[in-house]
């Protein structure tokens, strides 16, 4: 017997708007590109696991970029992979949204000053919503990520602007960080 049975068997309506409706079930169901780079990715598959369970956020892995909403960019960026991660994101359909976890995925990380062949900061080659600090970051840090991203989503607006709000709709999004 739960909480709330019997509470609401008489009148059960609820109004909201659509949009706050729609943006609750996209917040609620974010499926995101299922890959790793490098040590960060360990932490990632750390928070898939039983003791931190993403899927009670509704946050699931997919293997198929077009099925994706959100790519975590977990580990060392390297040049040779940043046109792979390119094309992998550009395979996703809108909207869709990027999470890069850890310092090197930021910003090269250690490999910051003499790594010629990593690139510095993933945001070279792709839009990022989210950037999440640490080396490795861990996974209480990556659930803080997804939240963010959950409050972002909650607040967008989707519904197609009138042409006198286009202007002010068309701003750019601030990448948010956590701290
Ligand atoms: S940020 Fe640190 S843990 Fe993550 S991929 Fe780079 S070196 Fe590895």
């Amino acid at each position: 017997m739960g909480l709330l049975d019997k509470k609401y068997h008489d009148s059960n309506i609820i109004i909201v708007s659509l949009e706050s409706a729609l943006n609750w079930a996209r917040k609620s169901s974010l499926w995101y590109e299922q890959f790793g780079l490098a040590c960060c990715a360990i932490e990632m598959m750390a928070t898939a696991a039983s003791d931190y369970d993403f899927d009670r956020f509704g946050i699931i892995p997919r293997s198929s970029p077009r099925q994706a909403d959100v790519m975590i960019v977990a580990g060392t960026v390297t040049m040779k992979m940043a046109s792979r991660i390119e094309r992998l994101y550009e395979q996703m359909s809108e909207p869709r949204y990027v999470i890069s976890m850890g310092s090197c995925s930021n910003s090269g990380g250690p490999y910051w000053e003499h790594g010629y062949h990593v690139l510095k900061g993933v945001d070279k080659v792709i839009p990022v919503d989210v950037y999440v600090p640490g080396c490795p970051p861990r996974p209480e840090a990556l659930l803080e990520g997804f939240l963010k991203l959950q409050e972002r989503i909650s607040n967008e607006t989707i519904i197609e602007p009138r042409e006198t709000e286009q202007e002010s709709t068309e701003e750019e999004k601030e990448p948010i960080e956590v701290e």
